[in-house]
């Protein structure tokens, strides 16, 4: 079986993401690519059902090299995002609070330090039909270098080195959403600023000893 170890990774985050609360039922889909292939979660199956060989196996360019099911019908996006990155997961979900946000906003105002981990402020694609070459070419556009973009009224994407990378890139994603919708229950929250949050990105990088204040 082809990428055998990638698709039972698959199935292993499949679980997890619906046992998180980040996916209800078959509302979202992972991805995991090895060299010129991807093992992808097949369309219209819970995700937390998935055995190995339910989960088909495409090439970069979309044909299917292995499997009886068809691919997630966001497959396409799934492709547009390795053709453009060096990212090799990908996980897609309709997640409560990315969704409150994804609705509503623009991009994901910077009200905790730890966007930072995803690149930067988060922006909100354009909305298309589920499943469009035109989702995929908006997701693009927003994504940029970052590893995380919200869909508009549809949910988030997050890229990752491997799937536990990207599976906890949602759950970030979706933290920080849920941080901000409901810091806004209670008022106008302040954002953090560009320089504020290079700082950061500074701090992480400088080693822990000896202390500076550069
Ligand atoms: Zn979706």
């Amino acid at each position: 079986m082809l990428l055998a170890e990638q698709r039972r990774l698959l199935c292993d985050h499949g679980r997890r993401v619906v046992e998180t609360g980040l996916v209800l039922g078959t509302s979202g889909n992972l991805s995991v690519r090895l060299g010129d292939l991807v093992a992808v979660t097949p369309g219209g199956l819970a995700l937390d059902r998935l055995d190995p060989e339910a989960c088909p196996v495409v090439g970069v360019g979309g044909d299917l090299v292995e499997g009886d099911l068809s691919p997630s019908s966001e497959t396409p996006m799934h492709l547009a995002i390795y053709a453009a990155t060096g990212t090799t997961a990908v996980v897609h979900t309709h997640s409560t609070f990315a969704t409150v946000v994804s609705a509503t906003l623009t991009e994901l105002p910077p009200v905790h330090y730890n966007t930072t981990l995803l690149g930067g402020v988060v922006q909100v694609a354009g909305y298309a039909t589920y499943g469009t070459a035109e989702l995929a070419a908006n997701v693009m556009t927003a994504l940029g270098d970052r590893r995380a973009v919200l869909l508009a009224n549809h949910g988030g994407v997050t890229l990752g080195d491997d799937l536990p990378e990207a599976f906890e890139a949602a759950r970030l994603l979706e933290w920080l959403c849920e941080v901000y919708v409901r810091a806004r229950a209670l008022g106008e929250p302040r954002t953090l600023t560009e320089e504020q949050l290079s700082a950061v990105v500074r701090r992480r990088q400088a080693p822990a000893f000896p202390f500076s204040e550069d």
